[in-house]
């Protein structure tokens, strides 16, 4: 009975820790930055009618740094990144570690407190990276970050008591990529949304919920969760005792689970909706894009190159262009239109090539090498591979894709097909999430900025490519009836 006693009272007061202990967000967005994120509300809005369109990956570079008594593991840090990647590739960005965290030894910091910040981060900041900052405590707060545009504005202060819960960070990354708190753009006041989205009270023409609350309309009006806590529980569903109603008189039905909500359950938060991921998607391509991963001169690993053409069967080329890293042609293809493709390993070692293809049908198909046909993945140095038949558009009109996966290391490319089959999302999101986070392949896609991608007739390809790395060369192809 003791024990029974003794363990609830400990439940209970984990429990009041999580609440009482809850502390707010630091990240305040200024009248200018206001400003500058509405310039995109109408873009946004486009892109989320075609928001299932598979786009290029953008990656995102983050270095970590550790101030502070309390020291924090590699481990903690790589979850944090895994946790990152699997909400945000939906918004079609990869995260990348950058080199080895930062573990700052200096007394000073030991009791952090904001007005340290310049200090700190001048000395350590590393350029057109994020520069997460783990300190022991940020009196008052869990974490704060800024929109781009200030001399601070790669940085993102993390208090290591929030830092476990799996939802501080991502959400900082959030207004770091243009997001505000689902109950508006500020800290504290009570949200000025409505929860119907029809009201056009200020006769724009534009929705309520476009230009109020934080300006996303699938996410419903939230009264702030800080003052409203009564709608969270632990079970992460929405408990509708509040029953608080809006100026119009309608009640209240927060999105609990979304990771720019107050949800005093902070392992609750793991959601971000169409609409957010889409402003994510829009403030990461226009607003940070000097994101980039440093030091190009001390990369490592076997320099590579090589080619991929495509040509119709008539002979005629089939020139193509970059988005990011995922190549589409330039030509909307018919019906019935033939081609082919050929591929040519031009380093100095060789290297193992797969080929997979994902139909408009939508089963993931591997092209090569097929085992049976006793094909072998090793392309030798200056070797082309062709492929032996033509293909001819046929069946249900839309989007092919074809991935070229380049790799030091033999792939179980098999088990790579029927894990792509069964992922989430478009093709690169499959791709991402398979080889970025499945410790089954243990090999990581090449960075972005590592890759030289030429486009035109040919696609040329070279870059520095280590033991668990595949360079990847994606490539689109629209086709009518
Ligand atoms: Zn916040």
């Amino acid at each position: 009975m003791k024990k029974i006693i003794q363990f609830t009272l400990a439940l209970l007061c984990s429990l009041c820790f999580s609440l009482l202990a809850f502390a707010q967000c630091g990240t305040q967005f200024t009248p200018q930055d206001i400003e500058k994120l509405n310039k995109y509300r109408d873009s946004i809005s486009s892109l989320v009618r075609d928001w299932k369109r598979t786009r290029g990956v953008r990656d995102v570079p983050i270095k970590f740094h550790v101030a502070g008594e309390n020291s924090v593991s590699l481990w903690l840090i790589d979850e944090q990144v895994k946790i990152l990647n699997h909400i945000y590739i939906n918004a079609n960005l990869r995260f990348i570690r950058y080199d080895e965290p930062n573990y700052i030894n200096d007394d000073r910091f030991n009791d952090y407190q904001i007005y340290m910040e310049d200090d700190l981060a001048l000395t350590h900041e590393i350029p057109n990276v994020i520069n997460v900052f783990y300190v022991d405590d940020i009196p008052g707060y869990a974490g704060y970050t800024y929109m781009a545009g200030n001399y601070r504005s790669n940085r993102v202060f993390i208090s290591k008591k929030y830092m476990e819960n799996k939802s501080t960070l991502a959400h900082e990354v959030g207004h770091f990529f243009g997001l505000y708190h689902t109950h508006g753009k500020t800290n504290d006041a009570p949200t000025d949304e409505y929860v119907s989205r029809i009201r056009d009270a200020d006769n724009d023409n534009k929705k309520d919920c476009l230009t109020t609350g934080d300006d996303c309309c699938d996410t419903p009006a939230d009264p702030n969760l800080k003052t409203h806590k009564g709608y969270c529980n632990s079970n992460c569903t929405i408990n509708n005792s509040p029953s608080r109603v809006d100026p119009n008189g309608d009640y209240y039905k927060p999105m609990v689970r979304n990771l720019m909500s107050y949800n005093p359950y902070k392992n609750c938060r793991d959601t971000l909706t169409v609409e957010q991921l889409m402003r994510v998607s829009m403030i990461a391509k226009n607003e940070r894009a000097s994101l980039k991963i440093p030091d190009e001169d001390l990369r490592t690993g076997k320099k590579v190159a090589g080619r991929v053409v495509f040509t119709m069967t008539n002979q005629d080329p089939m020139p193509v262009t970059k988005d990011i890293n995922l190549y589409r042609f330039d030509k909307l293809y018919k019906w019935g239109d033939s081609f082919t493709f050929s591929a040519t390993n031009n380093s100095d070692i060789s290297l193992n090539m797969y080929i997979i293809n994902w139909g408009t049908s939508g089963t993931m198909n591997l092209l090569y090498p097929v085992k049976r046909y006793g094909e072998e993945a090793d392309i030798k140095t200056d070797a082309t591979y062709s492929f032996p038949q033509n293909f001819k558009l046929t069946g249900k009109p839309g989007k092919d894709y074809v991935c070229f996966l380049f790799s030091r290391k033999k792939l179980n490319e098999v088990k790579l097909t029927q894990y792509l089959q069964d992922a989430e999302g478009n093709f690169t999101q499959r791709l991402y999430s398979v080889i970025g986070e499945n410790s089954v392949f243990d090999l990581k896609l090449l960075p972005f900025d590592e890759v030289d991608y030429r486009e035109g007739n040919t696609i040329n390809f070279s870059g520095f490519l280590e033991e668990d790395e595949i360079l990847p060369v994606m490539v689109e192809m629209e086709w009518q009836q």
